[in-house]
């Protein structure tokens, strides 16, 4: 690895004594003649160590040192004084922080001189080597943060897909169970109704006999934004069931309650006015509702629910289609 050093001193003599007592492989030696003219290198070199001549006319060696302290670029160039005299050496260890400054005394022997720079060149090299670790580490923790949140937001594409039918865009039978577990349970807790709606399309099967598939797919979409229209709470859910069938879950409500909301359902279907060729009940597309209410406890399934909704639903087929039933009238 190359390292950049700079070699400050007025004079020319020294400064090339001290390049060729330097002069090692890997090492590129820079000279300035004086504290400006070493402040200007530093514009264009990154400097491993910068070795300054104390006394120099104009700009001491100090004062080059105090102006390259002063500029963050430079600020952590490590610096070996030459120095002539002891009271110089007092004068260093006063103004600068110990461990990136060192002092060599005049006349130079070059073993010191060669052993005090291998020091600080083998700090460079840890020191650069660090900074491409850090930054090696810095992008990985950036591009695991970034993989994290990509799969923080497929995970929650999955959960909303996994919970979305596909045809309609409403919930699903998945969904449709949970929020039924999860409502059961915290009206068992409070003690308050929970009402189960069923709705079924009614001649479904000869609609799309009559029509065909992509027409009854259109259809089923239609019918289910329609229902879920019909929801005014936010608590209140719609799912399909599966086929033309429709659940929607009302927490905290009994069956006189929900009997608003049926009504509202079968309105919007009926003001859709998908016509229906092969009906025996209208010329547009009707459904049958059956409701049911409980207040839920632990010891029944939310099975009952369903099956109680069921049964009104198909009352409200015996009885003619296109109308609801309530599961308390059934017997
Ligand atoms: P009822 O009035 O008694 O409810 O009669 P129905 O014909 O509606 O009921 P049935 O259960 O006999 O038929 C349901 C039909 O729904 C059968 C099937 O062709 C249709 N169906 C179920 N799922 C889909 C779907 O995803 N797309 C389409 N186009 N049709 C579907
Ligand atoms: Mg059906
Ligand atoms: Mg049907």
């Amino acid at each position: 690895m190359q390292a950049d050093i700079l070699i400050v001193d007025d004079n020319p003599n020294n400064l090339f004594a001290l390049e060729n007592l330097l002069a090692a492989p890997g090492l590129n030696i820079i000279k300035a003649q004086s504290g400006n003219e070493a402040l200007a290198k530093t514009l264009s070199h990154e400097f491993a160590i910068a070795l300054l001549d104390v006394q120099m006319p104009e700009m001491d060696g100090f004062e080059t040192a105090a102006l390259m302290r002063g500029n963050s670029r430079t600020r952590s160039i490590p610096i070996i004084f030459v120095t002539a005299n002891r009271t110089e050496r007092e004068h260093v260890f006063r103004g600068y922080d110990a461990g990136a400054v060192d002092y060599l005394s005049k006349p130079l022997d070059a073993g010191v001189l060669k052993s005090k720079v291998n020091v600080f060149l083998e700090l460079y090299h840890q020191r650069l080597e660090l900074e491409e670790k850090t930054r090696e580490l810095d992008a990985k923790i950036a591009e695991m943060e970034r993989l994290q949140t990509l799969l923080q937001e497929r995970n929650e594409q999955l959960r909303v897909l996994s919970r979305t039918d596909r045809l309609t865009g409403i919930f699903n039978r998945l969904s449709f169970d949970e929020t039924l577990d999860y409502e059961w349970r915290r009206c068992a807790r409070t003690g308050k109704a929970l009402t189960l709606i069923m709705a079924d399309i009614d001649h479904f099967k000869a609609y799309n006999d009559c029509l065909g598939h992509i027409a009854g797919d259109h259809c089923l979409k239609q019918v289910a934004w329609a229902l879920s229209a019909a929801l005014m709470r936010h608590v209140d859910t719609i799912a399909r069931y599966g086929g033309e069938e429709f659940a929607a879950v009302l927490p905290e409500t009994d069956e006189s309650g929900a009997i608003a909301v049926v009504t509202r359902m079968r309105n919007a279907v009926k003001a859709l006015s998908i016509a229906h060729p092969a009906s025996a009940t209208e010329k547009h597309v009707t459904i049958s509702l059956g409701v049911a209410a409980i207040v839920p406890n632990t010891e029944t399934p939310p099975m009952r629910l369903i099956e109680m909704a069921d049964a009104a639903m198909y009352q409200a087929k015996s009885q003619g289609r296109d109308r609801h039933a309530l599961f308390s009238q059934l017997f």
